[in-house]
């Protein structure tokens, strides 16, 4: 109920919520219920979870921010709700994104864009600001997000929130509305390092459904949250720091937020380690191929007669699927799209798609490498704090830039989270380190974050 009045006080500023569920009280009194039957119940049982409108849900309409799908049903739950709801946690509503997750700022939402509680001219991120702005304005404990290029990490980073994308194939994608079949994750985005682990126990883990679900067994994330509390683990701790991403490319408040958490870092132990990664000045360029590719192909399910709106004016199947497409999709939906089936045309496929595939190996190697001498490798989670709403909207190679140092994450496979390192002196707003660590070794993360926190 508190969760639920305080999304009346403030989401009519914020618009976090592209709709709030009228099932929370009555699923909370049931596992109150439940309780006092002595059932028992996990530790997030009973507290209440924001869900980003890309993953699909039976009872809340699953948009994933497009006018395309305004108000689609699913018959299914995505995985990651249905474990939510069979561990008790009790879903408040579904989270505005940037439409299909292809955003920065959530001001490609269809649905207008969400404002940072920091200050309400300023994005929230992209494309989970509706996650992490629910979560920093308190409207709700924790929320869900997905990451292909960083839609977890950089709204976190400029809401003063924790977001965590997983391993690839760590948490499942079944029911999660696809943009990169290659790169999307699920994860957690919450208030503290935790709260994401406990979150990341009962959402991760195989799910036959996700062909690229991994079949490991996986430690406690939130044990090793509360492991790394002490601190410990800083102690003798490799942090990479990359040479190729000088401070110039830096709001200078961000640097030296970053710079503040390496030295607390060595203050306790951590030893600072530089390392050459010469492909991540590649990363976008490459994923702005490899995404609309993938994209192009995913969203060629909206054709008028599977889902969502169909716009017929009459004429063909195909005039019917024009004229639906034209209608039902935003600008940078449109863009993409274009992209992606320029980039894998006849006669084009191997200059770009085939060179973008290239890049992607090398900085898997880069990865590879610089894991061969450091244990986690350190980043500011984004160039800048957040910009005004507006700021970047008629610039889609700016917004673009936003993401230069959580794409190659996606790119690899490798797990990141974003912490808050502090507030930057110039505007007082948050920012965010991020750390990245090897594949499968998400545990790292959860205890160098909570460490540091
Ligand atoms: N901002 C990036 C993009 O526009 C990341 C999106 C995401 O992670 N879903 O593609």
């Amino acid at each position: 109920r508190a969760h639920l009045d305080r999304i009346a006080d403030v989401d009519t500023d914020v618009r976090a919520f592209l709709h709030v569920s009228d099932r929370a009280i009555d699923t909370a009194e049931e596992i109150d219920r439940r309780r006092a039957a002595g059932e028992p119940l996990g530790e997030l049982a009973g507290v209440p979870l924001a869900v980003k409108d890309v993953l699909v849900t039976t009872d809340m309409p699953s948009t994933s921010g497009s006018k395309i799908l305004e108000g689609y049903m699913s018959p299914f739950d995505a995985t990651v709700v249905a474990r939510a709801r069979a561990a008790g946690l009790v879903p408040l509503g579904k989270t505005n994104m940037d439409e299909f997750a292809m955003g920065s700022s959530t001001e490609h939402s269809a649905y207008g864009p969400t404002h940072n509680p920091w200050d309400l001219e300023r994005i929230p991120g992209g494309s989970g600001g509706g996650s992490a702005a629910a979560v920093a304005a308190f409207e709700a404990p924790l929320a869900l997000g997905s990451d292909t290029g960083g839609s977890i990490r950089q709204p976190a980073h400029v809401t003063g929130t924790v977001g965590v994308k997983p391993t690839y194939g760590g948490v499942s994608r079944y029911g999660a509305i696809a943009l990169a079949s290659s790169l999307d994750q699920v994860g957690p985005v919450t208030r503290t390092v935790l709260d994401s682990g406990l979150l990341h126990d009962v959402i991760g883990g195989h799910d036959h459904r996700d062909s690229t679900s991994l079949t490991d067994v996986w430690p406690s994330f939130a044990a090793a949250a509360r492991e790394g509390a002490n601190g410990e683990v800083l102690k003798g701790l490799k942090v990479g720091v990359i040479t190729e991403l000088p401070d110039s490319g830096f709001q200078p408040g961000v640097a030296a937020s970053f710079h503040a958490s390496l030295d607390l870092m060595q203050a306790h132990g951590a030893e600072i380690v530089e390392i050459s990664a010469p492909h991540f000045e590649y990363g976008v360029a490459a994923y702005y191929l490899i995404l609309p590719a993938e994209a192009s192909s995913n969203l060629a399910k909206f054709d008028s007669v599977r889902f969502g709106l169909r716009v017929n004016r009459g004429g063909t199947v195909e005039d019917v699927m024009a004229a639906t497409r034209d209608a039902g999709f935003g600008e940078e939906v449109k863009r993409r799209i274009i992209l992606g089936t320029y980039a894998l045309s006849a006669g084009y496929y191997d200059a770009y798609y085939g060179s973008a595939q290239k890049v992607r190996t090398l900085i898997q190697q880069d990865f590879a490498s610089a894991f061969a001498q450091v244990d986690v490798i350190a980043t500011p989670s984004a160039p800048t704090t957040a910009f005004k709403l507006g700021e970047k909207i008629d610039d889609p190679l700016q917004m673009y830039l936003n993401d230069l140092t959580t794409i190659p994450a996606n790119l690899a496979g490798v797990p990141g989270i974003s912490i808050p390192s502090g507030l930057a002196a110039e505007d007082g707003l948050p920012v965010g380190i991020q750390f990245l660590a090897p594949a499968r070794e998400d545990a790292r993360l959860y205890r160098v974050g909570a460490a540091l926190e």
